[in-house]
């Protein structure tokens, strides 16, 4: 899971950086708005308002349409994150994706889902995959979620929670690493990464965490495996 230090990677913090624009940007939209609610005689706040929701999609960066539900990994159940624990942005275009990295929840499926839906948690993955292998997809992989607590990895990675407890080994069932790989290959196949240590990472290994997950009892060796033999599989899905 995410930790408090995630909430660092809001610029600025507060509910004006809610979708972490840079500072700049946000003083030049704050002085739009102004300048909009002067030029329009009564009521102008709000048309002002409007103007700046449709300016907003003209951001550069921020530019691919977006439907609420789309989903990255086929067949995923989408439950949408807070908006509070996830910033908007176009990757791979505006920041490169180069690697997954896995997380256990320390908790249950239901659990995940529910903070991860809380404005107050402050962090979130992309994606949290059940005991059964069924996979929620909470946070488009366009957009920076998060999970690791390091502001540069969260802006290059996808992050997957794994529903279990680091130090219950028969959490980690075959068929949860099986739907984990099936999603890391199609990662892998959409930004063209290689399936190896460097690529694919714990939450351990993020510099400046003081996260242990996913653990000892994570097998990698199993997992790396399933994920290559799930890439021809992910190469066809993806035509
Ligand atoms: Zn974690």
């Amino acid at each position: 899971m995410g930790s408090d230090t995630d909430r660092a990677d809001t610029p600025g913090g507060g509910s004006g950086s809610r979708h972490g624009r840079p500072a700049g940007r946000r003083v030049s939209r704050r002085g739009l708005l102004i300048g909009g609610a002067a030029a329009v005689a009564g009521g102008g706040a709000a048309l002002a308002h409007d103007e700046l929701r449709r300016l907003w999609w003209q951001v550069p960066g921020v530019s691919k349409p977006r439907k609420e539900g789309e989903l990255d990994h086929p067949g995923a159940q989408w439950t949408a994150a807070s908006p509070a624990n996830w910033r908007l942005a176009d990757r791979p275009d505006d920041y490169r994706i180069d690697r997954v990295i896995i997380h256990v929840v320390q908790g249950s499926f239901p659990v995940a889902l529910k903070v991860f839906r809380n404005p107050g948690h402050g962090a979130a993955t992309h994606y949290v995959v059940r005991k059964d292998g069924h996979v929620a997809q909470m946070i488009r992989e366009l957009d920076v979620a998060f999970h690791a607590g390091n502001r540069g990895f969260n802006e290059r990675s996808i992050g997957i929670e794994h529903e279990g407890f680091v130090d219950r080994p028969q959490d980690f069932t075959a068929a949860m690493y099986a739907g984990s790989a099936r999603l890391t290959a199609g990662i892998c196949v959409r930004y063209g990464l290689p399936v190896d240590r460097e690529h694919i990472i714990g939450h351990v290994e993020v510099p400046g965490t003081d996260h242990t997950d996913p653990g000892p009892h994570w097998d990698w060796d199993r997992y790396l495996k399933l994920v290559r033999e799930a890439l021809p599989a992910a190469r066809r899905a993806h035509g």
